[in-house]
This record gives C-alpha cells, structure tokens and sequence, in this order.
C-alpha cells in the first residue's frame, strides 16, 4: 500500500501525518487519500485535530475548481476557459495596468499557507517581472506586530526561539490572548505536562477560553489593555524586589527607561484601566518571577492591536527584567497561526523584506539578492505598501489598479472588510490564484485553479523555526496546475522565460542561495535532510551544520549582542466604547474551522461541528438586551452591521461581545472590525472595536 509522509495543511503546528492511497472500490467522490498516524514525528507525537484528520476532503473534486475561469465581458459571469488563454488574459492584465499607469499600478497580494517556495517565486516574480514594490500578504494581518516586536528586542524574528518540547519542563508560562487549546490542540500536551511536574501556566484573554480552563490563574482584562497589564506586572517584579539584575546587567540594554515607563503604571491604575484585581496581578507577578525558567506566549490576542509592537514589547521586558529569555527552558515567543506563518514571512512575499528575512533597503541585502537572481540591484524596487494599505487603496489612483492575489482570501479576512471588497471591485484587473472558488476569486476577471498540499512537493517552517517538507502523495486533478509552474507561465509571458523553474527542490536550492548568510538562513538545509531529520531549524549556515533548534543562548543577534528592552506606555485603543458604540467587540477563531474558512467550510464534518458564526454575550447583557440563546443579533460598527445568532455564556466579560472570523455573507466578522494600523507594524486592530449589539428582526 502506498503511503507518504507528510504534513496538516492547516495551522502552524504542522502536525506530521501519514497519508495512504485509498483502496480501490472507494466511492466516487470520496477523498482519494486517507489520514494515518505519522507517530516519529515529534511536534504532535502522531495526534491530529479535527481538521487535520478530515483535510483530505478538500481535496475532492467537488470541493473545488478544475478548470481555469475568466470572466465573460457580456455576460459578466465566470467561464470555464483553457489554461493557454487564462494566462494569457493574466499576462495582459498585468502588463496594460503597468503599461497605462506605471509599474506600481501592478500588485501582487501573498499568503501565510503558501509554500517557502512559492513564497519565494512570488516575491521574485514581484520584483523581478513585474517590478514592482507593491506586494504584501495575509500574514500582515497574523503575526506582524510579534515579528516587528521580536527584531527590535533580539534582533531577529523566529516565533519561538526554541522547540516546543522545552515549554514541557519550563517553570511558568504566560499566555496572552493565546488559545492553543482550541486553535492547535495537540499543542496543548506540553502545557498540560509542564503542569504535571509543578510549572505553573497563567492564561491573560478577556474570555475563559478551553485554554483557560487549564489554568492555575486566569487574568481577563478588557480588550486592548494587555500593554497595561504587562507594564503592571513588570511595575510589581520591580517593587517587589524579584528582579535578576546580574542577567539585566551582563545581556541586556535600556533597563533604566523601561523601569520608569512600568513604574508609572500604579498597579491601581492599571487594575482600573484593565480590571485585572491587583492581587491577582501581585500572583502573576510572584509566580512568573519567582520560577526558575519561564515563558511568555503572546498570540493573536495580544499583538492584532494599533499598539501591538508595543505591547509584544512590553511582555518581552517582562521576560528580560526576570532573566527569563536567552537561557535554556525561558523565553518569549509567538504561537504563529498561519500553515507557513513563519516561513511565508521569511522569503520576500513582505513588503519590505528580501529572501532570508533581509531587508530591502540594506544595500548589502540587495546586492546579494540581486547576484542570485541575475539583476542588478538598482533595479529592485524599495518597499511597498502594506497588506491593509495595499487593499485600502486599490483601484484609486493613488493605489494598484491589477492585482495578482495567490493564496489568500482578504474578501473574509481583512478588516473593514466591506469596504476592501468594493476596493476589489474597482481594480482595473484581478487575478486569484486558489485551490476553491473563495470569496475573492469569486471577484476576479481570472481564477486559476491551484494544486494543493497533497498533490505537490514543498517546504513549510513550522511556528518552532523547524523547516519541514510537506510531500505530494498523489498527483493534481486534470485541469489543475501548482502556483509555480503559474509564475513560470506567466514570468514567461511578460519576457522571463528562465529564472522561474517550477520543480519545487530547484527553487528551494535557489531559495538556499538567496538565504545564505542572512538572518533567516537556510543554506545547509536539504530536502534530503529534512526527509531524514524530522524537519531543520534554521539558521542552518552549512550542510555539516546540525540546525538551531535554541537561539540566543549564548548571545542575541543584535549587533552588541544584548536584548533591548523598550520604554512603551499603555495608550487606549483607536476606538473605545462610548454612548453610540458601548460595548467591545473581540473577534477570533473556533476549532473546527480555519482562517477565511474557504476550505473548512467544505468540509461536511467541519461544517456540522462549527456550521455558522454567532455572537458570544454575557447573560446579564442578553438580559439586557432581552435575547434568548440563538435569537439573532446585529453587531454594529461605525463601519458596518453583522447580523449572527446570540450564544449565551458566562465565559464572556459582560462589556464584550465575541465573534469568530470565519465566515462570509451577513455574519463576516470583519465587516465590523477596524483597520486601525499598528504603526511599526502595520497591523490591523482586529482584535478590539466598538460596537452596538441589539436584536435584530428575524429576515
Ligand atoms: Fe492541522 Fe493545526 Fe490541527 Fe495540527 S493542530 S492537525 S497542524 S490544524
């Protein structure tokens, strides 16, 4: 029997598993692969979560597109076409768009699930083909503030700069706006263990999540005030005498500002701004401080804010102010949502990065870049716009007028998102790229029906920094083709007809050369390798090399070698309640679906488990509101109203409402969340907004 091993095309655990052919007789229509146990692989120790186990579903032709489409002029509906003609119309979309408004008409919009490789043809494709600054990608919106935050503290961004095998035996983690539990639950085994042997787990989020649930203190303070608390908890380490001042003094700079910044914030008004009780804050505190090792995790929770490089930052100097970074069992890291989340954001599908985390304005980044891609680096354009300013603007003059999105699904997952898709709406030209007819395919001039994880051959790098290979156990449908052989295509349409291979190990050996000696670096990492070891964690400078799986041990990789810590303040949210809007709206996800939902919600399992949005609310606020459980609601913003059913819960702060994102049509979450940018980061403030909740009449 055939199997291959391989890994879960969804979040960034990327849980190994087993897929085997299915037997012969299955019924027509059924998933053509089968979902084992891939028990040697360490990170998920062979455990799946519901939507690893029924992933093979997408890959039914029901599920999704198999033939080419373009969008009838006459009749305005989308038509089968080839794929000849397809990329044609692609190429000339593209090319008249550069040709009538200049090369920065032309955009190119990446995703956080698309494959190292593909991530790194995009980007080339971007700057080489079409020359132009403006791409972006989704992962804008799901890690960028944690990875901003990461490089200015520690000088590089790795989510967590250690296995996850060490949070087993480390004494105490802080999880802030973390929900491992419902998110990656075969992740949720390493806290569970740590507590077994004494550590001690302190869960920060408004809600009393799955997560929570497993805690030894749960602080809840209101949306948007985690900066707050974390300058709170740092103020009580400091008054209470729980600093490790040998390791300030010998690792790390800029003590004495972040000491006057936490000391500003009176642990009583910070309990008023939060609502986290100072003796429970005053426990965290002696509980973090007082553990010999111990981590703080931030997840979308803490970082999708207008202040959230702030805030990554504020929990990192409570790390470093307790020794707890840089030292075997301690550290701060982020749990990466996306399938590819860190390496989707390592290879040049950023606005203002270049292949091996470089950056595109240093000149000696640029100059290496260029050698390996055969250009001159006056050529490569500078940075561009940012996935939210990017969208924000098309269509306009002052924005692209043809874009090229690959992978992604910003129709659902970008906020304010009624207002991106009519942007959408008015580009010139748009071209999707996707394995099913999503919410922004469904807007294109031209859809190309991609392959996906089970049908080709690709790395991915793991929210550890493990580079992991994801291998095809079967071939595309007919009519389907990869995202690289497109780029090849097209690259050759618009006059580059070498440069853009589409075998995935050739590009990966160029993505190799393209990495070397940059902060990402995967030189001495193989296919061959990665088959054999279990995944490399990178830096990986030589093939002798054995990987990186713990950073900073020795030093950080800042210039001087020490951490840095910030002076950052707590400042209120972009919107606050008030008597219009007087309730927070916090949005996230739920278990049985992912992201945009494009995929999951073809799942029947999936759908049935989690079949539709709704509005999570306390009963003293139903009360209010005089609404029973399942009694629709419409949450409004100053941006626009989603309508959802009531689910009544105690789980919930009474002056919060809670949505997930994953769906579509009157029940989008984001068509009421805010695009208030992050202005490090540019990060959009998803995760606080304010809202007035009424019900609604029944349709
Ligand atoms: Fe897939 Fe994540 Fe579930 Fe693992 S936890 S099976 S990677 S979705």
């Amino acid at each position: 029997m055939t199997t291959t091993d391989t890994h879960c095309p969804y979040c960034a655990l990327q849980c190994g598993m087993r897929l085997r052919r299915a037997r012969p007789g299955t019924p027509a229509g059924a998933p053509s692969v089968e979902v084992d146990e891939r028990p040697g692989f360490p990170v998920n120790e062979g455990a799946l979560c519901g939507k690893g186990r029924t992933a093979p579903a997408v890959l039914a032709r029901a599920a999704r597109l198999t033939a080419p489409l373009v969008r009838d002029p006459r009749s305005g509906e989308l038509c089968e076409t080839s794929w000849e003609r397809a990329l044609d119309r692609v190429a000339a979309g593209l090319r008249e768009s550069a040709d009538r408004h200049g090369r920065e008409a032309v955009g190119v919009f990446g995703g956080g699930g698309l494959t190292n490789e593909k991530a790194y043809l995009l980007g080339k494709f971007a700057r080489v083909v079409l020359r132009t600054p403006n791409i972006d990608y989704n992962g804008r919106f799901c890690m960028a503030s944690a990875a901003a935050a990461h490089r200015a503290a520690f000088g590089v961004d790795r989510g967590l700069p250690f296995p996850l095998e060490d949070v087993a035996t480390t004494g105490c983690v802080i999880l802030v706006g973390a929900n491992p539990a419902e998110t990656m639950p075969p992740a949720l085994r390493y806290f569970t263990r740590m507590r077994a042997v004494g550590g001690r787990l302190i869960v920060v989020d408004p809600r009393r999540t799955r997560t929570a649930e497993h805690a030894d203190l749960h602080l809840r303070p209101a949306p948007g005030t985690d900066l707050a608390l974390a300058l709170g908890l740092l103020h009580l380490v400091i008054a209470d005498g729980r600093l490790d001042e040998e390791f300030i003094a010998a690792r790390t700079t800029g003590f004495e500002q972040a000491r006057a910044a936490a000391m500003a914030h009176w642990p009583e008004r910070v309990e008023q701004i939060t609502g986290v009780p100072v003796p429970a804050m005053r426990e965290a505190a002696r509980l973090f401080a007082a553990a010999p090792t111990g981590m703080v995790l931030t997840a979308r929770g803490a970082e999708q804010h207008s202040k959230g490089t702030d805030t990554v930052r504020a929990w990192i100097n409570l790390c470093l102010a307790t020794g707890k970074a840089g030292r075997p069992g301690s550290g701060y890291g982020a749990l990466t949502g996306q399938g590819n989340g860190q390496g989707g954001r390592e290879h040049g599908q950023k606005a203002d990065q270049l292949p091996g985390y470089r950056s595109l304005t240093d000149p000696a980044a640029r100059a290496h870049v260029a050698r390996v891609w055969g250009v001159d680096p006056a050529d490569l354009p500078g940075p561009g716009a940012s996935a939210y300013e990017l969208l924000d603007r098309a269509g306009t003059a002052a924005g692209v007028r043809a874009l090229l999105v690959m992978g992604s699904n910003p129709v659902v997952s970008a906020p304010h998102a009624a207002h991106v898709t009519e942007r959408l709406t008015a580009l010139d030209f748009l071209a999707v790229s996707d394995v099913v007819l999503s919410e922004t395919a469904e807007l294109a001039d031209v859809v190309l029906p991609a392959a996906q994880w089970a049908e080709e051959t690709g790395t991915t790098t793991n929210l550890e920094g493990r580079v992991i290979l994801r291998q095809a156990a079967l071939p595309p449908p007919d009519g389907v083709r990869t995202d690289l052989t497109v780029l090849r295509e097209l690259a050759a349409r618009l006059g580059h007809g070498q440069g853009f291979p589409d075998d995935p190990e050739e590009v990966f050996d160029e993505l190799r050369r393209a990495s070397a000696g940059g902060p990402a670096d995967y030189a001495g990492i193989t296919y061959a390798r990665v088959r054999a070891e279990n995944g490399v964690f990178w830096p990986c400078p030589g093939t002798t090399h054995p990987g990186t799986p713990r950073l900073f041990l020795d030093r950080f990789a800042t210039a001087d070698g020490r951490a840095r810590f910030a002076a950052v303040t707590h400042r209120p949210a972009a919107e606050e309640p008030d008597a219009d809007y007087p309730l927070h709206l916090t949005t996230g996800r739920v278990t049985a679906q992912y992201q945009s939902g494009a995929q999951t919600r073809r799942v029947p399992e999936l759908n049935a488990a989690a079949p539709g949005p709704f509005v999570e609310v306390h009963p003293r606020l139903a009360e209010r509101l005089g609404v029973t459980e399942g009694e629709l609601l419409s949450v409004t913003s100053r941006r626009g109203r989603s309508l959802a059913p009531a689910r009544i819960t105690g789980t919930i702060r009474p002056d919060t409402v809670f949505m997930p994102f994953h769906w579509a049509g009157p029940g989008r979450a984001n068509t009421v969340t805010n695009p208030a940018l992050d202005p490090e980061s540019k990060m959009p403030e998803f995760k606080v907004c304010a809202v007035r909740v009424e019900k609604a009449a029944p349709a």
